[in-house]
């Protein structure tokens, strides 16, 4: 289908794209890569009146590594993570799961604020973000402010952005080196949205215990979550056999599952286990 009827901005200044945004009384749609709106559009899944497009705004195409940790511009594409050899150490974990999501030519336009925006259940990046307790910064006719993850996401498609503000920057915390992670995926096919991840990683104490354990579920329920039972299974153990064992178990009976066409519930419950499970098991510092 063609898109429907729409006026198009592209403005210069952040200022001048809030107020844009603002004018339409929400009928306005921020535009950067245009990989989720465009379907979106073409399928009148949205019908917004002005769209305003992100590409002129400065400073917000730039990856930046310091000692308090990662800010990523709203406009960073997932090549741009992906080419970023300062992450493979920086952030492994992040770069791991970018490698998961979508295909090539969508890699290349499509950007992190715009699927931190989108909010898709399914998408790699929120749930990373979610998982490492990372924040995010927008810009809107009342100011800025800054939105912990846990806050950002309300549900499906949906989040804590008011219809006038714009993500600026996704900020994640610091990467200690010696950190154990695994990120894990199953897709129908490699590029596809998650039909379950799990992205993971822990700490170690001087006696080799895990600590700060944070276990993140993609894909399975209405958006990501964290999940503090499995957490609780890890944290003060040595991650064996039995421990990684039980916190499948525990990841299958506790997190929260939908049913969609892709699949049942239960299904959705056991595939978590076994990413849990596989993320675990390939966890090294
Ligand atoms: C075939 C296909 C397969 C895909 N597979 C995956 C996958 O496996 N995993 C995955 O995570 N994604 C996948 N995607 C989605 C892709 O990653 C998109 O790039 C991403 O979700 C949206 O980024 P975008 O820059 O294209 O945003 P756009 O499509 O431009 O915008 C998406 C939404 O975000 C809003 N928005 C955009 N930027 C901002 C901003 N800075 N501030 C406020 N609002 C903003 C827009 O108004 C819109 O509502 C796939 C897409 C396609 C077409």
């Amino acid at each position: 289908m063609k898109l429907p009827p729409l006026e198009y901005a592209c403005p210069t200044t952040l200022s001048e794209a809030v107020a844009l945004l603002a004018s339409r009384d929400g009928e306005a749609k921020a535009i950067a890569g245009g990989q989720s709106l465009m379907p979106m559009l073409a399928f009148r899944l949205a019908a917004p009146t002005l769209l305003v497009d992100l590409r002129k705004l400065p400073d917000m195409r730039e990856i930046k590594v310091s000692a308090e940790g990662i800010r990523l511009g709203a406009m960073v594409r997932w090549r741009d993570i992906e080419k970023d050899a300062r992450l493979t150490s920086a952030h492994p974990l992040l770069k791991a799961a970018v490698a998961h999501v979508a295909h090539y030519q969508i890699r290349n336009r499509g950007t992190i604020g715009g699927s931190v925006a989108h909010a898709d259940p399914a998408a790699e990046i929120p749930g990373v973000v979610v998982t490492c307790d990372g924040e995010i910064a927008v810009t809107g006719t009342s100011g800025s402010r800054v939105i912990q993850a846990a806050d950002f996401f309300r549900g499906a498609l949906t989040t804590a952005l008011e219809p006038d503000e714009i993500i600026t920057e996704i900020r994640l915390p610091a990467w200690p080196a010696r950190r154990s992670w695994g990120f894990q995926e199953f897709a129908r096919r490699r590029g596809d949205f998650a039909m379950a991840a799990a992205a993971l990683f822990y700490d170690q104490d001087a006696g080799g215990k895990a600590t700060n354990a944070h276990v993140g579920i993609i894909g399975v329920g209405d958006q990501p979550r964290r999940l503090p039972e499995v957490e609780a299974v890890l944290n003060g153990r040595t991650i064996d056999e039995e421990t990684i064992a039980r916190a499948a178990e525990v990841t299958s009976a506790t997190v929260d599952a939908q049913e969609d066409i892709h699949a049942t519930a239960p299904y959705r419950r056991a595939l978590a286990g076994t990413m849990v499970e596989r993320a675990l098991q390939s966890a090294c510092p």
